[in-house]
């Protein structure tokens, strides 16, 4: 569908991952016509259908007990929403100006401008940045154990990082797997006491100071990965099926930068119990506005909580 950049919309909808999507669905069976901006294909950050997209198998989104795969739960998403109207345009938000009403949002040159913005931009994992990762990801290398750990199930894997998540993640995976290796950089571990204290007297878990994941071998799967030592530079192979990666998260916040407020850290805040923002009639849902949950499923439910108090909000404006 093509949309007409002069008209002054009800809601423009800034990213498309299950948040954006699900908002889109309640706002389009709400008659509010959103334009998705969903995102560039090309990008692994910024890529319609957010982070799914770099999933495989979702075995834990309620209504699916066969399993789903990650793109193909997004590709239903969004036929759900543009069933009932929603419009969506390729593309990456370059600009905002929230200063003054109507809302402003620019792709490339071209202005496009709404009562209301809902911001769905998601948040990206950090990566090693090493040649095949993106390759391998969803086929032994991931960025969440919650969603992947079962398909480890008496296996050899790793963890990367020394912070709270990769403790947190290390600790979940020796469910599953027969023996978790915690590969960590320095000398010690950026994680909190407590959570140091678990990694050190879990039996499953073997701590490799010192050490970076340099390589990452297998062709349909992963295999093996080559360990560089920090200190005295030595490498040695290492036999590991899984890769979990968990050296931190990014929200998609740059173009809100000066504009919405937001933590130390870049994700969004919203006001407590909902999703508004500092900008009345701009909200905000899903992972950039959260790093605690990360799931499918809360991004999708604040996504509705957004379209409500979106519609809601248009409401009172009359
Ligand atoms: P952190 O930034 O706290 O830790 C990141 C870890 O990854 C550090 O050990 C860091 O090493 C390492 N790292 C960073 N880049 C690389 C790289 N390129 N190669 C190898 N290692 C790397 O991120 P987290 O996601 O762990 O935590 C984020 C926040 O969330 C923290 O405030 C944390 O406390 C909180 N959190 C709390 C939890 C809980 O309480 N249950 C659970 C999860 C998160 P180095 O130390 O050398 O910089």
């Amino acid at each position: 569908m093509s949309s007409n950049a002069q008209e002054v919309r009800d809601v423009i909808i800034i990213g498309s991952g299950p948040a954006g999507l699900t908002a889109a669905i309640y706002t389009a069976r709400a008659s509010l016509a959103p334009l998705v901006i969903e995102g560039e294909p090309s990008s692994t950050s910024d890529q319609p259908g957010g982070q799914l997209m770099l999933t495989t198998e979702v075995e834990n989104f309620p209504g699916f007990p066969e399993g789903i795969m990650g793109p193909e739960l997004m590709m239903r998403f969004r036929e759900q929403a543009g069933r009932f109207g929603a419009e969506f345009l390729t593309e990456k938000v370059s600009r905002v100006d929230f200063s003054s009403k109507p809302y402003r949002v620019w792709v490339r040159d071209t202005e496009y401008k709404a009562k209301s913005i809902i911001v769905s931009t998601g948040a990206q994992s950090l990566m090693l940045d090493l040649p095949r990762e993106n390759d391998l990801i969803g086929h032994g290398v991931s960025t969440c154990a919650t969603c992947d750990g079962f398909f480890f199930r008496g296996q050899d894997i790793a963890v990367v990082g020394g912070g709270d998540s990769a403790i947190e993640e290390a600790s979940f995976l020796t469910k599953f797997a027969n023996k978790v290796y915690l590969i960590v950089r320095r000398d010690q571990l950026r994680a909190s006491r407590i959570m140091q204290d678990r990694a050190k007297n879990n039996e499953k878990i073997e701590i490799l100071w010192n050490t970076r994941v340099t390589e990452l071998h297998g062709d349909a799967k992963l295999e093996s990965v080559t360990l560089t030592d920090t200190v005295l530079g030595d490498t040695r192979p290492l036999a590991v099926t899984g890769l979990f990666i968990a050296i931190g998260h990014r929200p998609n916040t740059d173009i809100f930068s000066g504009v919405l407020d937001m933590e130390e850290s870049g994700y969004l805040l919203t006001r407590q119990g909902s999703t508004y923002t500092n900008i009345d009639g701009v909200f905000a849902c899903g992972d950039v506005q959260d790093h605690t949950y990360r799931q499918a499923i809360t991004a999708a439910g604040s996504g509705c909580m957004a379209a409500i108090d979106c519609e809601r909000w248009l409401e009172n404006q009359h």
